[in-house]
């Protein structure tokens, strides 16, 4: 079986991190393939090092090296890089550089400078880590995801680096619209589109709809390989009780017009197959929302053709995760085609 997940950073690492618990507990699964998408539009370069925070998150989750109390950077981390810079006066002086992490930027950047594609440098840091599942760069072009704000004098507007806006400002300025600087002239990185096409099971894990899971879908043709595969897709919700479960997905989903409820997100994505007089674009078969609280959301979103389930989906332990990965999976297997 092949299982292809298009993810994020922390919410994507830690779903798909409880999908392999799964898998490994589940007699009869070992020959079961999980590549995982990694959204590279979070990526930043800094003080000449290219950094790329969600692929990382991923690796580091999976592979065991990240920290768990902040969710990014490596455990036992410290900072003397960050704080010799600030001595500098060197900017940007928001940007939370580890020394242990710095390593790894310092071999990307190397490898990249080298002229290895990031598909070729990300697979070579993966040799260390071992995390699991086929590691692959949603592009290997340079993408940068952008965030236009409003200006000083009225009516004027400026743009600045999503992380800028993520860190620094805690995504408190309203965001106007969100650029894929790059994007046009980007392809998906060798074996994205083989890997949604010829999956069993397609998962969006419970990432931010609109900088994770939307920038990877915004790849030309990857949003159509979704839409096109012979596999389920099933997405997780990580809205729950009407607000992100971490982080800032609200001030995305704002900016896009959609509201911070797992039925919005869902119909955002929209059904694959839609019933008589929707619209046909859509991308999801199934979708999860949590127990107790989104449960009215089963209802209107089965009516809409997407097949919905309430289970806990909070990512409290290892063992509600595989929990949650298991629904995902158990609802693929009734909405395969
Ligand atoms: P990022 O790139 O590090 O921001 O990570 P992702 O985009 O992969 O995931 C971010 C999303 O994960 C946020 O919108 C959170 O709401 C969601 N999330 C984090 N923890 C949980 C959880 O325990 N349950 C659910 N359902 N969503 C979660
Ligand atoms: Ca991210």
């Amino acid at each position: 079986m092949r299982i292809t997940v298009l993810a994020g950073g922390i919410g994507g690492a830690r779903f798909t991190r409880g999908l392999l618990h799964h898998l490994r507990a589940s007699a009869g699964t070992a020959a079961t393939e999980v590549t995982v998408v990694g959204n590279t539009g979070d990526d930043i370069r800094v003080f000449g090092l290219q950094v790329c925070p969600d692929l990382d998150s991923l690796m580091y989750t999976l592979g065991g090296g990240i920290s768990e109390e902040r969710g990014w950077g490596r455990e036992d981390e410290t900072f003397v890089v960050k704080e010799e810079l600030a001595a500098y006066g060197v900017q940007p002086t928001w940007f939370g550089l580890g020394d242990r992490d710095t390593a790894t930027h310092l071999v990307r950047t190397q490898m990249l400078a080298a002229g290895y594609p990031l598909s070729a440098v990300t697979a070579a840091l993966c040799a260390r880590w071992e995390p699991g599942v086929e590691l692959l760069p949603m592009t290997d072009e340079r993408v940068e995801t952008h965030v236009v704000v409003d200006g000083d004098e009225p009516g004027t507007h400026r743009a600045l680096h999503f992380q800028e806006w993520w860190i620094r400002h805690r995504a408190a300025l309203p965001a106007r619209e969100f650029v894929l600087v790059g994007v046009d002239d980007a392809r998906p990185g060798p074996g994205v589109l083989e890997a949604i096409r010829d999956a069993d099971v397609v998962l969006l894990p419970p990432s931010n709809p609109v900088v994770s899971i939307g920038t990877i879908l915004q790849v030309p043709g990857v949003r159509e390989a979704v839409a096109s595969t012979a596999a389920p897709v099933v997405g997780v919700s990580p809205i729950v009780g009407g607000a992100p479960v971490r982080g800032m997905a609200d001030a995305c989903l704002a900016a896009i017009g959609v509201a911070t409820t797992a039925e919005a997100v869902a119909r955002h994505y929209g059904a694959r197959r839609p019933v008589v007089g929707e619209p046909d674009s859509g991308l999801l078969d199934g979708w999860l929302v949590h127990d107790g609280a989104d449960a009215d959301a089963v209802a209107p979103l089965e009516a809409l053709g997407i097949a919905a389930r309430a289970v806990p989906l909070l990512m409290t332990d290892l063992e509600a995760t595989a929990a949650m990965a298991a629904a995902a999976l158990d609802l693929a297997s009734v909405v395969r085609r």
